[in-house]
């Protein structure tokens, strides 16, 4: 009913100043939070980043379940295509906290028994569980958010500053997409995948970033500070064309030093060249 909107519109010209702007600012995110986050974060840079600096600044720390164990004892390989966020409301425990219950199997739930995602987040660290090429379960069961998606959970323990949090998983994000090549679009809340079977399927999570259960106006500039990290990253991901140039005797091929873009995928482990990686053991 888009139409009737013109009609109820204040034309800005008569508001009284103050007021003018207040509109204008709540065109920008529309959302309390995500305005009072913003302020206290400042804008995110628009100096040019690398992928690998970006990673870097993102601190991520590898504290794998062991393989074959609880959470990863099946064999589930997965190309992920989307990235599903998500907050732990749990008010005491940390990532680190996350991390020990996760290796000794004390969350118990899912398709295999043992629930299991592949990030925490707080202010300062973020800590990864398992590789994004293998499956987890934090979302619906069988659904296809557990099968396809990445899953980052943020924390909320006391004394952790949640704008920080929300910022570096912000980050993470951007970096994840560059990575595997996923859409901003394919950025969900938890709330996107149903739970089969459930009085609520679409489950209030992450809850501070949605309204009223839904995502909104605080989702939405969620997704815009993610996007505004990822637009940082700057790095060739084809060979730059050449100009034409006359016909010479060409030397031997050299072999290529690996482009930015096609670098062995970060966060998978296995086959991963750089440090901090997980081992995949
Ligand atoms: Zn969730």
């Amino acid at each position: 009913m888009k139409s009737t909107l013109r009609f109820r519109v204040t034309p800005v010209a008569l508001l009284p100043l103050a007021a003018a702007s207040l509109l204008l600012a709540s065109c920008a995110t529309n959302s309390s939070r995500g305005l009072s986050w913003e302020a206290q974060l400042g804008p995110v840079p628009k100096t040019p980043i690398t992928p690998q600096q970006l990673q870097k600044y993102v601190q991520v720390k590898s504290d794998p379940i062991r393989k074959g164990s609880y959470g990863r004892r099946l064999d589930r390989p997965m190309q992920p295509r989307y990235i599903t966020i998500h907050s732990t409301q749990n008010y005491t425990g940390d990532a680190y906290a996350h991390a020990k219950a996760l290796k000794r199997g004390a969350l118990r739930g899912g398709v295999c028994g043992y629930l299991c995602w592949h990030f925490t987040v707080q202010d300062d660290v973020v800590i990864q569980h398992i590789p994004t090429n293998e499956r987890g379960e934090h979302a619906d069961f069988d659904g296809p958010g557990n099968r396809y998606s990445i899953g980052i959970e943020m924390c909320e323990h006391k004394g952790n500053d949640l704008a920080k949090t929300i910022d570096r998983t912000a980050q993470l994000t951007a970096s994840l997409m560059y990575y595997h090549n996923i859409p901003l679009s394919n950025v969900v809340p938890h709330y996107h995948w149903p739970r089969k079977g459930y009085s609520t399927p679409h489950k209030n999570c992450p809850h501070f970033l949605l309204e009223n259960g839904q995502p909104g106006a605080t989702w939405k500039w969620f997704l815009s500070r993610v996007e505004r990290h990822y637009r940082r990253i700057q790095a060739p991901r084809q060979q730059p064309q050449m100009a034409a140039a006359p016909q010479q005797p060409q030397p031997a091929a050299q072999p290529q030093p690996q482009l930015a873009g096609t670098l062995p995928v970060a966060y998978v482990g296995n086959g991963g060249s750089r440090r901090g990686l997980l081992s995949g053991n």
